[in-house]
């Protein structure tokens, strides 16, 4: 192993990084990402798994992949932190920068691991790659004091540096890679190391209440709040997180202050509160669904299947989730869902009525206890009933209960609007479930 803590070490380090640990910078690799063709998802993944830990990210710096610029900006950010983490640009087809950079910065040499060869040899046989060419064996050059985290995913393994109480973590780029890297041996790495403190997070959503007037009514609150614990407040379309977050060393101690500071806002939010502990609406969807036993099903015009995109995006919702239809087209929705022409031709399409039809068509088609339905013209042109652009019906159906609700979004972009909506649905739907008692 190139990289050890020796026993004697690790009291100075732990109490030292009870201090230095607490931030880190990454580091984001590549032009694509510069050029706006990736999305830098890396970073974000990154930076909620650390906190998890008791580590935030204080900066994020996006560069070229340039020997140059990369060690500069490796200086950069130990001027700030002495946990710097990168992605991207460690693979062949990169030519290795960053870990060229790597080498240059820490004044290291690069050489060859037969542990890491064997690792990237047996991956290889196993996916049926039975030829290992020379850029593989590339792939196991790797610096002479890093500690290595083999990829189970991809050829480039991630590296690990520490000189002077400074860290460097090089990742690769590909998301699918850098996940399963940090979560499963990075994140326990530095836990385990660094000894550092437990998080834990509760998220309260609260539906229907300004974001201004939410901090009012919680400002007394908020400001008693232990001091081992943060707040922020996360608005998803109209929904506020208000997300908790208690840290120290005992996750009980912990669990139970969480529970009693949110025993101090439900009296001040009541029926706001939809949910006590979740993040994503469809995982509380899912919650509510799996607990009730209900199924549900979806008919979609202006949300173009977002709406079943996200109940679908939760493992486990075909336990509920029946099927969705996308009827685009207005004759689709006479056709499919049997809503009537002459309401179309009456109401408009983009109406509270056709709306109704629809959920109750869908309820019929998929036969399900919850059926939803959106109608609405996203722009930027309008329909054939020159509908103003931004508006949406939408309804939602349970058992015998229906409600319909209208939105006016002009000023959301096509794509902005159809989360919006697709949001907005089914936390009415959740609303819903509470008050009716459903
Ligand atoms: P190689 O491609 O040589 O294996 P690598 O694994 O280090 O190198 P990059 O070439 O930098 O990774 O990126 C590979 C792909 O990963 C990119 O084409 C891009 O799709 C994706 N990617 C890179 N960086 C990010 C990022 N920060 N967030 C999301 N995706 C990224």
């Amino acid at each position: 192993m190139r990289f050890a803590f020796g026993n004697s070490e690790l009291g100075t380090r732990n109490s030292e990084l009870e201090i230095f640990m607490k931030n880190a910078v990454l580091i984001t690799i590549g032009n694509e990402v510069l050029s706006g063709t990736t999305v830098d998802t890396n970073s974000n993944f990154i930076a909620k798994e650390l906190s998890k830990i008791g580590i935030s990210v204080s900066q994020i710096f996006t560069i070229s992949d340039e020997i140059e610029i990369i060690k500069n900006t490796l200086q950069n950010a130990f001027q700030l932190t002495d946990l710097v983490i990168t992605t991207g640009g460690l693979g062949p087809t990169k030519d290795d920068k960053t870990k060229k950079a790597f080498c240059e910065f820490f004044n290291d040499e690069i050489v060859y691991d037969e542990e890491t060869f064997q690792h990237l040899k047996t991956r290889l046989q196993r996916i049926g790659r039975l030829e290992i060419i020379e850029r593989n064996r590339e792939q196991a050059m790797i610096l002479s004091k890093a500690k290595v985290f083999q990829n189970h995913n991809g050829t480039a393994p991630s590296l690990m540096v520490e000189d002077n109480g400074k860290i460097a973590i090089c990742l690769p780029g590909v998301p699918y890679e850098v996940k399963p890297l940090v979560k499963d041996q990075i994140i326990p790495y530095l836990q385990k190391e660094f000894e550092s403190n437990f998080l834990k997070i509760r998220t309260v959503s609260v539906v229907n209440y300004p974001e201004s007037l939410l901090s009012d009514a919680l400002e007394e609150w908020e400001l008693n709040l232990p001091e081992n614990f943060s707040l922020s407040y996360l608005p998803i379309a109209n929904r506020v997180k208000l997300k908790l977050t208690a840290s120290g060393k005992d996750l009980e101690v912990l669990e139970n202050q969480l529970e009693e500071e949110i025993s101090k806002i439900r009296p001040l939010l009541k029926a706001h509160i939809i949910s006590e502990n979740g993040d994503k609406i469809e995982e509380i969807l899912h919650d509510f669904l799996i607990s009730r036993n209900l199924t549900i099903s979806t008919a979609e015009s202006c949300t173009g299947g977002e709406l079943s995109h996200l109940i679908t995006s939760v493992s486990g919702s075909s336990n509920y989730f029946l099927g969705g239809i996308c009827t685009y087209q207005t004759q689709k929705k006479t056709e499919i869902l049997g809503v009537s022409e002459e309401l179309i031709q009456e109401k408009t399409v983009v109406s509270a009525e056709v709306a109704q039809a629809m959920s109750l068509g869908c309820q019929k088609l998929f036969k399900t206890d919850v059926a939803l339905s959106t109608t609405g013209v996203a722009g930027p042109n309008s329909d054939e009933f020159n509908s103003e652009i931004g508006t949406v019906f939408y309804s939602i159906r349970v058992k015998d209960f229906e409600k319909t609700f209208r939105l006016y979004l002009p000023h959301l972009e096509r794509k902005d609007f159809m989360n919006f909506v697709s949001q907005k649905v089914l936390q009415d739907l959740i609303q819903i479930l509470i008050q009716e008692n459903l």
